[in-house]
């Protein structure tokens, strides 16, 4: 099984209490420690390829997007209980060329002027905190819908409209190059998760090949580490295809995370595996429950075939 992280505390668009998600999350490691085997995400991808056995139980851990809280809060507990980790990174974000989308726009709801604003037939009340979060989640699917560009265009238009009190600093939230680079420890190690952030099937195939190319390349270059592994962004059904599969094959990545699934066996597509996201405050011990009924039901199945071809 593999588990999948964003921040770690308090965020835009994650918004919780100061102090909350740092204890939260080593409670959920702590426990991951004590009942499951927590395995390094890469190894244990290519000895599942192979048909190895890997141990009961095994989980890798894995972090999308570059949170500057994986670097200060993350990777500290992790070092401490001895966990090996995987960091999807963003050259762009890293870069400082790209801003985070989802955090820009949450920025701009929570630090609106106005109290009733409109935006593409979407009407906008921003009248209270929650009805700011409301307004937010409902123009999200719409911009999540579009091709990079689009995005882009659609996203500063909704700041404009919104006209926050402010601007969306990246740097607040986000690790620039030198700190992904002081990141890297045996046991902690760097994926990709595309040069923008870019959901991968809405792109054209030209767009997806030079995507994986180069943040790949970037990655290894600048962090001086071997990336094999990908991320997709979003990671649903839809957000990439079989297109994305072959691009993602082409530029020498070995494995590429969805967000949707639970348990991966030797048969399951290496570019379409499966990894539960999980927030810091959300509760493990039931993911893991899912994992463990599972993975009794395949051996039932299993043990039930064996009796029936004997009989
Ligand atoms: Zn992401």
């Amino acid at each position: 099984m593999i588990l999948g992280w964003h921040n770690v505390e308090s965020t835009w668009r994650y918004p919780a209490r100061a102090g909350r998600g740092l204890g939260s999350i080593t409670r959920q490691w702590r426990m991951l420690r004590r009942v499951t085997n927590v395995v390094p995400l890469d190894a244990a991808l290519v000895a599942l390829q192979e048909g190895r056995r890997l141990p009961a139980r095994a989980v890798a851990l894995t972090f999308d997007d570059g949170y500057r809280d994986n670097l200060a809060l993350a990777a500290p507990v992790l070092r401490r209980l001895g966990l090996p980790a995987t960091f999807f990174l963003v050259p762009g974000f890293l870069d400082r060329q790209v801003d985070p989308w989802w955090e820009r726009v949450a920025f701009a709801f929570a630090k609106a002027t106005a109290t009733r604003r409109e935006f593409e037939g979407i009407a906008l009340n921003l009248d209270s905190p929650w009805s700011r979060t409301a307004s937010l989640k409902e123009v999200e699917p719409a911009l999540k819908a579009r091709d990079d560009a689009a995005r882009e265009r659609a996203v500063a238009e909704l700041v404009e409209v919104l006209a926050p009190a402010g601007r969306f600093r990246c740097e607040h939230l986000f690790m620039d190059w030198d700190e992904a680079r002081s990141l890297i420890r045996p046991g902690l190690s760097i994926g990709s998760h595309t040069m923008r952030h870019a959901i991968l099937a809405r792109e054209t195939e030209a767009y997806q090949v030079a995507d994986l190319r180069e943040s790949r390349a970037r990655l290894q270059e600048t962090l001086d580490v071997p990336v094999t592994s990908l991320a997709y962004p979003n990671g649903q059904d839809g957000d990439y295809d079989s297109t994305t599969m072959a691009a993602a094959a082409a530029a020498g990545y070995s494995s590429a995370m969805t967000t949707s699934g639970l348990i991966n066996r030797s048969t399951t597509e290496p570019f379409a595996i499966r990894r539960r996201m999980v927030g810091p405050t959300d509760n493990v011990v039931r993911v893991v429950m899912g994992l463990v009924a599972g993975v009794q039901r395949e051996r039932g199945e299993r043990t039930r075939v064996t009796a029936q071809d004997r009989s």
